[in-house]
């Protein structure tokens, strides 16, 4: 799933490609895309787009007194339409601009998740704004210190709860642990602080890098392309200590990490433990 750097260059890209143009229509293809009926997504018919921001893994597609609020889920994607065909591959939303240009929301799949909302108002106030964790790259260590102070659960799961820090998802959960050297299962109300400053440090660093990388691009990158040291890798070589990266695997998801950098050697990943671990 895209997260905060992918989705954040993505707005950068949509701002410059389409930002300022004029919306002709809007057209949900499949009727699961539209989330809301008011207000209308006529309501930004004539109005232009004066940006594409972004909140957690949303995107803000803003047209002066409203904002589609995008969410890509797991394999959505908002392009260029071109060819504006009557029925697009996995289309589930089109918006075309004034001067015959269009956007086209798309989910690869059978799973149909992602989703549009059209909001006016206060964004923080409602869904599916409401009720998200700080943005990512704006916590610091104490702020940091803070959510992990009230939250009794592990790590990785922390880091993926959006309601407690927003735009962190498996990938950079898995990514931000190795980094800080921390272990995936740590119980985060239990950190320490040198151990929440790492954290903190870990975070930032990891947005620095894959916003860097997805900036370089001309569009998204899929989920293999991404920089990373032990996200889906392993059996690959640890490229800090040169052990070998592990997996415990989950219904929904995968916690890649290196037992030297963060459990202490402690191997986690064997079905015995696993099951525990569940
Ligand atoms: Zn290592």
């Amino acid at each position: 799933m895209p997260e905060l750097p992918e989705i954040q260059a993505h707005a950068e890209r949509l701002t410059v490609e389409f930002g300022g143009r004029s919306l002709a229509s809007f057209r949900p293809i499949a009727f699961t895309a539209l989330k809301t009926f008011a207000p209308p997504p006529e309501a930004a018919v004539g109005r232009a787009l004066t940006s594409v921001g972004r909140r957690g893994k949303y995107l803000l597609a803003d047209f002066e007194v409203v904002t589609f609020v995008v969410h890509l889920m797991q394999g959505g994607r908002l392009k260029p339409d071109e060819k504006q065909s009557a029925k697009p591959r996995g289309g589930l939303a089109r918006w075309v601009f004034d001067d015959g240009t269009a956007l086209l929301l798309t989910e690869a799949g059978t799973e149909k998740r992602a989703g549009v909302w059209v909001r006016e108002g206060d964004l923080e106030a409602q869904e599916p704004i409401e009720g998200l964790g700080p943005d990512a790259d704006t916590v610091d260590g104490a702020t940091l210190a803070t959510i992990c102070a009230s939250h009794s659960t592990r790590l990785h799961g922390l880091l993926r709860d959006q309601r407690a820090i927003a735009g962190i998802g498996r990938r950079l959960a898995n990514e931000t642990c190795h980094r800080a050297r921390l272990s995936p299962f740590a119980n985060a109300s239990k950190l320490k602080r040198d151990e929440v400053e790492r954290l903190a440090e870990a975070i930032e660093g990891c947005l620095v890098e894959s916003l860097a990388y997805e900036r370089s691009r001309p569009d998204m990158s899929s989920s293999k392309e991404r920089p990373g040291h032990v996200h889906h890798r392993a059996g690959e070589i640890c490229p800090v200590c040169g052990d070998v990266v592990r997996e415990v695997e989950y219904t929904r998801y995968t916690v890649n990490y290196c037992a030297t950098c963060q459990t202490g050697g402690r191997v986690l990943a064997d079905n015995t433990t696993s099951k525990f671990l569940k």
